[in-house]
Parts: structure tokens; sequence; C-alpha cells
């Protein structure tokens, strides 16, 4: 940690703030609004009707130290993933649907999340990271009040399909250190098509604008460990379905030219994506270097290093 560092949501816990923030999120489950979905159902009820399939509590399917996150995250030590099952997104393609749309997982109560973040930080990790975090919010903020008490103070990561809602980032604001959203899409109809969303480019595209309005571009210490800011992550589709080109001049006109950005290769078909072409094969390197080459044309330089050095690699 760099010295003079603090995790953001210090000041909101010794001032009472947070304890505020967890009330009035819980509130919101009645009705629930947590993410942009808006179902309007009583989370706190019974899980019907929503379409994250989350009633009170959070589902966590594991927790450990993670390595293969981008490296501002993992350092030496790793990143303190906990994964929460149930998704608000129900990508067709999504490589972890046991979890995201099966629900594989255990409930938890906030004091077993506590315990989870408290015992990762023991473990060393540099950071905790809220792997799906949209639809649990509440409960991420009721177990932070109680790890807080008890000696969390490693930065959070809320690291997201990026379908996320205004007023529930306002709860986030002066609590998560980093922002680590996807930009899935650039086109409504593709993002309904593959996600079943609506409107995903405008909200995620407003959410993107009030985490870079609340967080900054990222800062790292002096071992290039992230401590603050904004990372984004774009997963190249085939046959060009994320809308590389519009996402990337978004980003470079509309948040940040030094935004910090993981332009990802990794896709392969997965879930439903065997019978959805184009989804149902490989994004050829081809495609991936293209829309490495319109990250660095809109003029972003900050891509994550494992990519340029793939590309280098296979040359
Ligand atoms: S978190 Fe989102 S998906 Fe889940 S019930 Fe609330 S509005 Fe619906």
């Amino acid at each position: 940690m760099a010295e003079g560092f603090e995790s953001a949501y210090l000041e909101l816990y010794r001032s009472g703030a947070l304890k505020t923030r967890v009330a009035e999120a819980y509130r919101r489950l009645e009705n629930c609004n947590i993410c942009a979905r808006e179902c309007g159902v009583n989370r706190r009820e019974s899980a019907k009707g929503a379409a994250c399939r989350t009633g009170e509590r959070a589902v966590v399917s594991s927790y450990a130290p993670h390595f293969g996150e981008e490296s501002p995250l993992v350092g030496r030590e790793g990143s303190g993933t906990v994964f929460f099952s149930w998704c608000n997104l129900m990508c067709q393609y999504c490589q972890n649907y046991e979890i995201s749309q099966l629900g594989y997982g255990q409930e938890v109560e906030p004091e077993n999340l506590a315990a989870m973040m408290l015992r990762l930080q023991s473990m060393g990790c540099h950071n905790i990271n809220f792997v799906s975090p949209s639809h649990v919010v509440p409960q991420i903020l009721a177990g932070l009040l109680i790890a807080a008490a008890a000696g969390l103070h490693l930065p959070l990561v809320y690291n997201t399909g990026g379908y996320d809602s205004l007023k529930t980032l306002e709860l986030l604001d002066g609590v998560v250190d980093i922002y680590m959203p996807d930009i899935k899409y650039a086109d409504e109809a593709v993002a309904r098509r593959y996600s079943k969303v609506k409107n995903y480019p405008a909200v995620n595209q407003a959410a993107v604008k009030e985490m870079h309005r609340q967080v900054g571009d990222l800062v790292t210490n002096e071992h290039g460990v992230a401590l603050r800011g904004l990372l984004v992550r774009h997963l190249v589709l085939p046959e060009g379905l994320a809308g590389t080109r519009e996402v990337v001049r978004f980003l470079a006109e509309e948040i940040s030219p030094d935004t910090y950005l993981n332009v990802m290769d990794q896709y392969r078909p997965c879930h439903k994506a065997g019978s959805l072409p184009p989804l149902d094969r490989r994004t050829s390197r081809q495609e991936y270097d293209e829309a490495v080459q319109m990250a660095l044309g809109a003029g972003l330089t900050r891509l994550d290093k494992r990519e340029p050095r793939l590309i280098w690699l296979f040359r």
C-alpha cells in the first residue's frame, strides 16, 4: 500500500455514513431497483420476480486469491476475489453460466461476507474484488460495515458487467476504490439478443461516466498495484458484435484517453453460443489485432500489458 493511501470506505465508516448507506440500500431491496433492470419486487420477502433470482441474502460461489486478473490487481499476492452467484445479465455465451444463471453457490449472511473479506486480507491479497456485484450491493455494504469494524483496510474492486444503476452507484460513492466495468456492447439490439437486457449501451455508458467521475483514471503504487481508479474490460466478439470501434471512441473522447483498458481475446463459445452464429466460433487473431489497433488509433495507450505482448509473440 502506498504511504498516505487510505481505502475510501474507512472515512465513511468512521463518520457513520456507511451505516446509513446500508439502511438505504436495504430499503431499496423492498421495491428492487438496485440494478438498472428495476424489477420492483420485494427481495426482503422472496426472490420471486427478481431477474437476478436473488432474495435478501447474497449467494457466493467461491472466494480466493486470484492470479488471473489484470496485473495491477494481482501484484505479487493476488486479488482477493469474492464470486457472487446469479447475475443481472443473461449472456447467452457466459463461460460461468452454472454460477451466473444456474446459481451454484451458498447463501450467506453479511457476517459470512465480512469473514471472507478479512480472510482474504489475512492471506495477503492486495484488494477485495467483488465479482458480479450489481445485484447484491446492499449485502456487500452490510458485510463491509462489519469487516471495517474488524479491521478491513484493503481497497475494494467493483468488478461488474456494467449494467449498473446510477442511484446505486451513488451509494457506492466514497466506498469503492477501483471500478472495473465491462463494456460489452455498443449496440442496443445486439445486447438484447445476446444478454437479454434493454438499453445496455446507454445504461452502461452513463454508469462508466459516473464511475470515472467518482474515482478518475487508474492510479497505482510504486509496485504497479492498483490503488484507485477506473479499469475497463472489453471482450472482442466475432464479426465485430461487441462494437469495438464505438467503445474505444467513447472511452477516448467521453471518459479519458488515459483510461486503463483490457481488450480481451479469450472469447470462446460456451453455454448456448454453439447454436448462435457467429458466436459459435472463437474470435480470430485478426479480429483481435484489429480491435487493439482501433483502441490505439482512438488514442488509448494504457492497454493491459498481457495483450500487446501476445500480439508481439504471435507476429
Ligand atoms: S438487482 Fe436488478 S435484476 Fe435483481 S431484482 Fe433488483 S432490479 Fe431486478
